[in-house]
């Protein structure tokens, strides 16, 4: 009997210690989830999710022509993430570019370059400096007589951000991630007669792939640096058109030594200046180049993984 009753509550012993844990099992189970653990990079600010539409995913270097009107204002997110604003439109562009960076969630520009100091370019540039954080800004040894400019360079000053000289051979070049090179092409320390000539002009270059931003440089600035660099330093896939499509930026010899397949020209509907003129748009068609336009295409996006170029228009 003693025996028997022994045995008993031995076998409720084990039952209840086997439902103990059969209960645990099932707590750590809910308590863990099959996949909870597993961090998801693509949901980190560090790696951006890369998208159907070959959106910000590492490894690539993206370009964003922003439609801001009549005026320039081009974000490029480097293969590691970095951020460059180059321009800022007028001061009525602040919202598009406002609202592209906080889309993106950017809140830092490791760079901003101001490529001349003329209202399209650098019309906005002091909301930029006073609502982001600036690493680095660059601009061309020169100066500008206008309130805008004034007011740019006081917001630097006030904000203490590092500001750098911008030209061919400067002993501060850009430097911006370790994937991408960036060369400066223009201008040169000399003394040009027209403020579009003082222009930036960059080749960013990323792998085998590139893109060529020239400000709103002109035939003149294009002509010394071709006479002044290597024929190599030109080529891209690329071209961001100097000065909106005007006919007197973009020489055939230019174009011929870039070489691109895609023209992007930042512009606005109906403005004053027949900007982009037919020449130019003539031109590249004739040499087989697609072309995509701010006023038609709205923001143009393009991406480049170091291969092959995407052109992804908003329209
Ligand atoms: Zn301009």
């Amino acid at each position: 009997m003693g025996k028997k009753s022994r045995s008993g509550s031995n076998r409720r012993l084990i039952v209840y210690l086997l439902v103990l844990l059969i209960a645990a099992c099932v707590y750590y189970f809910i308590q863990s989830g099959p996949a909870a653990d597993i961090p998801n990079p693509a949901s980190t600010p560090e790696a951006p999710a890369e998208t159907d539409d070959g959106g910000t995913a590492q490894g690539e270097l993206t370009v964003y022509v922003i439609d801001v009107g009549q005026g320039d204002s081009i974000l490029l997110l480097s293969p590691s993430g970095k951020t460059m604003l180059i321009d800022a439109g007028e001061s009525s562009a602040f919202p598009a570019i406002d609202a592209l960076l906080k889309e993106l969630n950017i809140k830092r520009l490791d760079i901003a370059v101001a490529t001349h100091p003329h209202s399209d370019h650098i019309g906005a540039m002091e909301k930029v400096i006073r609502n982001y954080e600036i690493g680095a800004f660059y601009m061309p040894p020169v100066e500008h007589t206008t309130k805008t400019f004034e007011n740019m360079l006081t917001a630097l000053d006030e904000l203490s951000v590092p500001v750098k000289k911008a030209e061919v051979g400067s002993t501060e070049p850009v430097s911006w991630d370790d994937a991408v090179q960036i060369l400066v092409l223009s201008p040169f320390d000399v003394e040009y007669d027209d403020l579009n000539d003082y222009s930036i002009m960059l080749n960013v270059r990323f792998k085998e792939t590139a893109v060529m931003l020239t400000g709103d440089a002109e035939q003149t600035a294009e002509a010394l640096a071709l006479k002044e660099l290597p024929n190599r330093y030109f080529k891209a896939d690329v071209l961001k058109l100097g000065h909106h499509g005007s006919s007197t930026s973009t020489s055939d010899k230019f174009l011929a030594k870039v070489d691109p397949e895609i023209a992007v020209i930042s512009v606005g509907a109906g403005n004053d200046y027949g900007h982009p003129h037919d020449e130019t748009i003539e031109k590249l068609k004739s040499s087989g180049i697609s072309v995509y336009r701010t006023d038609e295409n709205g923001t143009v996006k393009i991406v480049l993984d170091g291969t092959n170029v995407k052109v992804l228009p908003d329209k």
